[in-house]
């Protein structure tokens, strides 16, 4: 399959409570970091791929303007083979972009956006620390469509401190009413080292109980399907659209760029802090964006860090990657690239999960069910 190429874009407006993602507020660097990002691109072309996506994440790309986009993009195609029908993703964040600049970026090249809205309702923006107003999230929602974005996604958070199921319907219900080509819902995590953390750590924060945050996510589930969305991941949906035979199809509409995360397919990072996966090799770059442009002037690659996965480490990664996925293992697969017999080898893993109501085997497919998906990490321990 062709690979995927992800660049990280580390600045912010402002730092996010609950953000664990690398990125910094001083934008004094931008011009600095472009120069370095740009010689990473020229130093780590690779021949022997071809990539179908482009993705620029962060941070927040959208603090760039569309003509150091272009420039990204530009030395991007100069640099890898990237195919004509490429998807080319823009993570924005409403409150840093106009409609101007959407049409900008779509003009450069851009044909997804992806709009991190989290939610609609001021006091989960101000909870989770955000810059914009739902106001400003509708605005971007529909500059981006009136732009003329045909491939749309939104990020929502929900499991917020207070959030009801009431409140959790309005943000949902707001966000299909734009019609978005995807949508990704993300329960609220609390990641160590984030304000957030230590804010529950130190008693300052009582987080949403398990049961109202399982019921959250049921909600999720049955509310988006009624309205359909496709579930096809644990966190993403993707709207329903009819294929050539009529048949209901969520497949054009899924980020094809997050699908090689959980399909073993290659994929290069560029920028601080970005992973790199080329099995069985995984490398990261330091996530330092001061480093990163000191290593890239002196003609140094950024790498901080790189392992060769084992088998059985392969094997738990896919096992994990394959569960978070609606389709589940598929088994055939798992045993002919690791030449073993997966039902044979969880037989008693499985039956107990089954027993539990976690897990569906089927001839071919070893898939969590949706009360499984709540317990992801502690099910695909079992397998280790
Ligand atoms: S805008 Fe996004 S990347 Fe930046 S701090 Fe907030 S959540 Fe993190």
């Amino acid at each position: 399959m062709d690979a995927g190429l992800y660049i990280h874009i580390p600045f912010c407006v402002k730092k996010c409570p609950y953000c664990d993602f690398y990125s910094i507020t001083d934008r004094s660097l931008h011009p600095a970091f472009m120069d370095a990002l740009i010689s990473e691109m020229r130093m780590t072309r690779d021949p022997n791929l071809t990539f179908d996506t482009l993705y620029m994440g962060g941070g927040t790309p959208s603090v760039l303007d569309a003509k150091t986009i272009a420039k990204i993009i530009e030395t991007a195609c100069q640099s890898y083979e990237i195919l004509p029908h490429a998807e080319i993703t823009l993570e924005v964040n409403p409150g840093t972009v106009s409609l101007k600049q959407f049409e900008e970026y779509r003009f450069f090249g851009v044909n997804r956006v992806n709009i991190g809205v989290q939610s609609f309702d001021p006091v989960n923006l101000q909870f989770l620390g955000r810059i914009h107003s739902g106001r400003d999230a509708h605005a971007a929602l529909t500059w981006a469509q009136k732009a003329g974005f045909e491939n749309l996604g939104l990020d929502l958070i929900y499991g917020i401190p207070n959030q009801t199921k009431k409140t959790w319907l309005m943000d949902l219900k707001l966000a299909v009413e734009s019609k978005p080509q995807h949508l990704s819902c993300y329960i609220l995590s609390f990641e160590p080292g984030t304000p957030l953390y230590r804010d529950r750590q130190e008693g300052r924060l009582k987080p949403l109980a398990e049961s109202q945050v399982c019921e959250l996510f049921e909600t999720t589930l049955e509310f988006l399907s009624d309205h359909g969305y496709i579930q096809y991941e644990i966190s993403n949906f993707a709207r329903e659209s009819m294929n050539s035979s009529g048949l209901k199809t969520d497949g054009d509409n899924r980020s094809r760029h997050n699908m090689k995360y959980w399909k073993f397919v290659p994929y290069i990072g560029l920028g601080p802090s970005a992973h790199s996966f080329l099995e069985p090799k995984r490398y990261w770059n330091c996530a330092d964006v001061k480093k990163y442009i000191q290593d890239l002037n002196a003609g140094r690659l950024p790498r901080a860090g790189e392992e060769r996965l084992s088998t059985e480490q392969l094997m738990i990664e896919a096992i994990y990657l394959g569960l978070r996925q609606t389709k589940g293992i598929l088994i055939d697969v798992f045993d002919k690239k690791f030449g073993v017999n997966f039902k044979a080898i969880f037989e008693e893993i499985i039956a107990n999960l089954e027993a539990r109501g976690l897990i569906v085997l089927s001839q071919n497919r070893c898939a969590l069910t949706s009360r499984g998906m709540l317990y992801l990490d502690s099910i695909a321990a079992m397998f280790i």
